[in-house]
């Protein structure tokens, strides 16, 4: 299994890492910083720079098939030939995207305190963030934007704490979202928690205070479906 650094500290941008295996679909680390795409979140981007200073590019992240596997995805699946397994690398994402993915994840969470319905879809990419919410009454994009606003202005730490899955279940309404289930298996489950705002499970990455986010507003609000309102931010800087 990989090393998640990105889980207890999504500000690193790079790490030093060890090929552990190389195949067509990628390539796998004993430790990275690259979020592989899941929870909704898009999967980083980056490169990894090799020990004669060169460099080959990783266009995404990805699950792999086994629990906890990471696939670093080649952008030139030739540079496949130049990751022998053993060999050190300097694993670098693309600082610009996380940032924007972990901006655009936490005003998720903002926008799940503000519309108290259940989730049933989620994209976050570098440059829009999507929810779907279950719901049959219509949105007022000018009152969620005024509350966006405030608690960004308002300046709320962002945190997480690691939970069992018994005490997850003793708590099933923590789990806001009904398309994605909280990651189990490992015995553990991570809450992330904006205070006095919002609480939920959630392996993705995120600010570390809400006034990170800045300036955020709605793109555009959607009818998906009778029982579906499909909310699009962007960010306005
Ligand atoms: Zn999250």
């Amino acid at each position: 299994m990989t090393e998640e650094l990105f889980r207890e500290d999504p500000t690193l941008l790079e790490c030093d890492a060890r090929v552990e295996a190389v195949d067509e679909r990628g390539v796998r680390l004993d430790r990275t910083v690259f979020y592989p795409h899941g929870g909704g979140q898009a999967g980083d981007r980056g490169q990894l720079v090799l020990a004669d200073g060169g460099a080959v590019a990783i266009a995404d992240t990805k699950k792999g098939e086994a629990p906890g596997e990471i696939v670093h995805v080649l952008a030139d699946p030739a540079d496949a030939a130049r990751l022998l397994p053993g060999r050190p690398v300097r694993a670098r994402i693309d600082a610009a995207r996380r940032r924007a993915h972990m901006r655009f994840h936490t005003a998720t969470h903002l926008l799940c305190a503000l519309i108290p319905h259940p989730v049933d879809g989620c994209s976050i990419t570098q440059e829009y963030a999507r929810l779907d919410f279950h719901m049959t009454e219509p949105l007022d994009k000018d009152a969620i934007e005024a509350g966006l606003a405030r608690l960004v202005a308002e300046a709320h730490p962002v945190s997480h704490r690691w939970i069992t899955d018994a005490e997850l279940d003793a708590s099933p309404q923590l789990v806001r979202s009904m398309s994605v289930q909280p990651p189990r298996g490992t015995g553990r489950v991570r809450l992330m928690e904006i205070a006095g705002v919002d609480l939920q499970p959630c392996g993705g990455t995120h600010v570390a205070n809400t006034a990170e986010i800045g300036a955020v507003g709605v793109r555009k609000i959607e009818k998906k479906s009778a029982q579906t309102r499909r909310v699009v931010l962007e960010f306005r800087d």
